[in-house]
């Protein structure tokens, strides 16, 4: 049986090694913290639970693919449920949108402020339905490494329809004439971790996924995600060692042939799969031969900054998903692309599962996940003295906002900076979702799934192709699998 290994059980990571386990290989996970999950994690203390990474689900089809190749089925593993409103919407002039997969629902609350864009709305939704449809059966069903097939004519036609010199902000301009519609259309460049200033409009495909396919919640919380794949993985005899990092990838004649972990040890396999940062794995885990100057210097995508919140009182105006939006969206991506400095006037978002799952804290409590797009890792920003001044500032704000006596009702707290980001996974420059998009073909110089110069070592997770997200990433899992098998 041929062996495989897998650095870092991150959602990339794992998704491979169910396929790969399934499709008859001996894969072993080697992961460097205490928990399998990567940026996917969980805190728990006080009768509170706290999602510390992604809140929301998206793309659900792609996780049953990944339980359908296993012949399993997603909902013995997990609960989910569909969640109306997706996301509350709130500015500073009091006027608030509730974004739901119910279309008409949604035009009703556009009609209260921007009677205007309703037909604009439906426009824009059918142009973003087209990109993601072109999308999907391009730029996501394939690898990088078969860009010579996409760029055939039997795609090269879509992907020029898709393409575009126009920032999603610009396309975003063209369809509303709403200034509120034009920055909750450009808060979608943030799932990704980049700026709606400077990703292309291709991006405004990410809308339809949520109001056209939909956006969930797990109950118990996200990571019942990682837990079941993890249980999954130990199903198909995958085995997974935690505290176990991995120090380098031993290299022999341009072939990875097994990896070196930090105890001196060499696992020897025939594949080596890099769920750990794609960037840093060239930085650290690999021969300095093989280093590349312009990887190395592709910009990461925004880090984040958190606070994990533990109130002792409800707050009715919130829904699970929220978004409090700043007057000068600019200022505040110049702020964070430009300066690399956190935006003093930032938008917020907060997540109170508490509202969908009675579990998630003690009651008549919330949990709120707060999360602030932070720049990524530089010397201008010294999170150690900022971190506790900034936390001040977003509670002063979401108390403004109407969440009233916040600061007295904590019960519980935890603040999370990009400096944890990038010591507790080790992600390039505490990144959450790999490289940014920032740039026109940013989308086509990700790390590809098959390395070029180094045989039998592949890369799966954020900053490889397809992108950052949970549901990427899970594909990418795919993509390298389906690259590793037809290798074998
Ligand atoms: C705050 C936040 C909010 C987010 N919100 C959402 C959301 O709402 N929806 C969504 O879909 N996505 C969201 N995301 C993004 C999503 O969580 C990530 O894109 C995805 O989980 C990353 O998976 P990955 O496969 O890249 O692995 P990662 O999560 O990066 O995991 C990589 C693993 O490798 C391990 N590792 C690194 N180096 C080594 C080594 N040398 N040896 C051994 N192990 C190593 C790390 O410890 C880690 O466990 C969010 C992320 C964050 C941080």
């Amino acid at each position: 049986m041929k062996k495989i290994i897998i650095i870092g059980a991150g959602l990339g990571g794992l998704a491979a090694a169910v396929r790969l386990a399934k499709s008859g290989f001996d894969v072993t996970v080697l992961e460097k913290n205490e928990t399998v999950g990567g940026k996917v994690n969980f805190v728990e203390a006080g009768g509170y639970k706290f999602d510390t990474g992604a809140s929301l689900l998206t793309m659900r089809h792609v996780f049953e693919d990944l339980f359908t190749f296993a012949e399993k089925r997603l909902e013995d593993y997990l609960d989910l449920t569909s969640l109306d409103p997706i996301c509350r919407y709130f500015w500073t002039d009091g006027i608030t949108l509730d974004a739901s997969p119910d279309l008409q629902k949604t035009e009703n609350e556009i009609e209260k402020f921007a009677p205007q864009d309703v037909e604009n709305f439906h426009k824009y939704l059918s142009d973003s339905k087209q990109k993601y449809q072109i999308a999907e059966k391009t730029f996501l069903a394939r690898s990088l490494n078969d860009l010579p097939k996409l760029l055939r004519p039997k795609y090269l036609k879509d992907l020029l329809a898709i393409s575009s010199l126009k920032t999603l902000d610009a396309h975003n301009k063209n369809y509303f004439r709403s200034p509120k519609l034009q920055q909750l259309f450009n808060r979608f460049a943030t799932y990704n971790g980049s700026s709606p200033y400077r990703t292309p409009a291709t991006f405004a495909l990410v809308p339809f996924v949520e109001f056209g396919l939909g956006a969930w919640y797990v109950r118990g919380g996200i990571y019942e995600i990682p837990k079941a794949l993890a249980k999954l993985a130990r199903e198909f005899n995958v085995k997974i060692r935690t505290n176990c990092a991995v120090e380098k990838i031993v290299i022999e004649n341009r072939k990875a042939v097994g990896v070196r972990v930090e105890n001196g040890e060499i696992q020897h396999a025939d594949f080596v799969i890099a769920n750990s940062d794609a960037i840093k794995t060239y930085r650290n885990l690999i021969d300095k031969s093989f280093f590349n100057k312009k990887l190395d210097a592709r910009e990461p995508s925004c880090s984040g900054f958190v606070l994990l919140l533990g109130t002792n009182k409800k707050f009715p105006s919130l829904a699970h998903h929220n978004i409090f939006f700043s007057d000068n969206y600019k200022a505040e991506f110049d702020a964070l692309f430009v300066d690399l400095r956190p935006a003093q006037n930032p938008t917020i978002y907060v997540c109170a599962a508490s509202k969908t799952d009675e579990t998630q804290s003690p009651e008549n409590c919330e949990n709120l996940f707060v999360l602030i797009n932070a720049p990524y890792m530089s010397d201008k920003t010294d999170w150690s003295s900022e971190a506790k001044p900034y936390r001040d500032l977003i509670i002063k704000k979401l108390e403004k906002f109407g969440l009233e006596d916040l600061e007295k009702s904590i019960e519980f707290e935890q603040i999370i900076t990009p400096a944890d980001f990038e010591n507790r996974y080790r992600t390039n420059r505490g990144s959450i979702y790999g490289v940014s998009s920032n740039g026109f073909f940013s989308a086509f110089l990700r790390v590809p799934n098959r390395a070029r110069k180094i045989k039998n070592l592949y890369f799966v997770g954020g900053a490889t192709h397809p992108g950052g997200g949970m549901p990427l990433v899970l594909l990418s899992g795919k993509m390298a699998s389906e690259l590793i098998l037809l290798q074998k």
